[in-house]
């Protein structure tokens, strides 16, 4: 079993600002796309997900740095190929009714999961405002995915990235199934750390190997915490492809050749690479 656990679909001309576009290009060395058209999205997406069996999907609600996706077009792009995407759902705790907007995701759409993205949205996770949708997350057994870590978009405040905040929400909701994205870059540390003390929090490694000094030394964290079993597999499609994951994962140790500093185990590797993270977030 293969498991993409970080996907996107997103119109980036009807869901995100100029500025929010414009930013984007900050993340990778070449022209980054977040998203596209509805049509050759869906196909790009298909091919470029060819080598895993399945792959979670969302969009993102964070009004204040530029991004809204509805979750009715989540729910329609995973109803293209329902035996193979999962689609989650996002709310913007700014929003009066956002509890409404999560339980119309959930009830009529079938979303069967939560990405948040607080500092796109601008909110503190640890807020109690939110206690209520963590509550019912854990009753229902929905797991929560947070963007955590630093961002492109310049408006995103930085303190709401800090992957330690999620041991606050973990202590109060331990049986909430929660991945912290990207390993929280660049506070890879605060992520391990939480990860390593609460059961049902897991972290994803997408979009990272394009820095490969800090994910070798962030993997090498990983190892010496002996973390690697809440390590998912993530691409942050259309930023990476799995694929393009694989080998660039696989390649980190290039960059040692002549040192004797330690090598991050490809047996390792491989075993993120077949998690099954479905089972492990309850979503099988
Ligand atoms: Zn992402």
């Amino acid at each position: 079993m293969r498991v993409d656990i970080h996907t996107h679909t997103c119109d980036e001309s009807l869901h995100c600002t100029p500025e929010f576009i414009a930013d984007a290009q900050r993340m990778r060395a070449e022209p980054a796309t977040i998203g596209g058209d509805s049509g050759s999205y869906f196909d790009r997406y298909m091919a470029a997900m060819e080598p895993v069996d399945r792959c979670v999907v969302f969009g993102l609600k964070g009004r204040h740095t530029g991004i809204y996706v509805p979750d009715e077009y989540v729910a329609a792009f995973v109803a293209r190929a329902p035996e193979k995407m999962i689609g989650f759902l996002s709310v913007d705790p700014h929003e009066v009714d956002f509890f409404d907007d999560f339980e119309r995701g959930y009830t009529d759409l079938g979303l069967r999961g939560v990405k948040l993205g607080p500092t796109y949205a601008n909110f503190d996770p640890t807020d109690r405002r939110l206690d209520t949708l963590y509550a019912r997350c854990q009753r229902l057994g929905l797991p929560l995915m947070f963007h955590m870590g630093t961002t492109f978009a310049q408006h995103a405040p930085l303190r709401f990235t800090r992957p330690y905040l999620i041991d606050e929400v973990a202590s109060r909701f331990p049986d909430l199934k929660m991945v912290l994205a990207h390993l929280g870059h660049p506070w890879e540390a605060d992520t391990i750390v939480t990860i390593r003390k609460h059961p049902n929090v897991y972290a994803d490694i997408s979009a990272l190997f394009y820095r490969p000094w800090q994910l070798y030394n962030s993997l090498t964290l990983v190892d010496e915490y002996r973390v690697w079993p809440k390590i998912l597999f993530g691409s942050d499609y259309a930023v990476t492809t799995p694929d393009e994951s694989y080998r660039e994962l696989r390649a980190l140790n290039d960059m040692l050749e002549g040192t004797k500093l330690p090598r991050v185990s490809h047996d390792r590797l491989d075993e993120v690479f077949h998690r099954d993270s479905l089972s492990l977030l309850g979503l099988d």
